[in-house]
């Protein structure tokens, strides 16, 4: 398994031009790319503040765009929003995200 984060993963397609200044999503999500995912979501994870909510890993408003990358891949990876939400309530980055193809 690489340490490489996905996000490094050299994106040419610039189509969609300024609309979303997220992480682009891999071409097709693998289950290497649903792990990272995982961690992702798990590691900025929501946390209350008396600000507003706030991501726990680096503190910008949640959700930040590790966070919305990672719930992305796993709504590709075809996890529902309450998988995802119980995924990081349990809280485990190395938690196997539940495969739905074609879901
Ligand atoms: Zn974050």
């Amino acid at each position: 398994m690489s340490s490489s984060a996905p996000v490094v993963r050299s994106v040419v397609d610039d189509t969609s031009g300024e609309v979303l200044r997220d992480i682009p999503l891999p071409p097709y999500v693998t289950g290497e790319d649903a792990q990272f995912a995982v961690r992702a979501v798990v590691v900025h994870a929501p946390r209350r503040w008396s600000g507003g909510t706030i991501c726990r890993n680096d503190a910008s408003p949640h959700p930040c765009r590790l966070h919305r990358w990672g719930r992305r891949v796993l709504t590709l990876r075809g996890l529902p929003s309450a998988e995802i939400d119980a995924l990081i309530e349990r809280g485990d980055p190395a938690a196997t995200p539940p495969y739905r193809p074609g879901a």
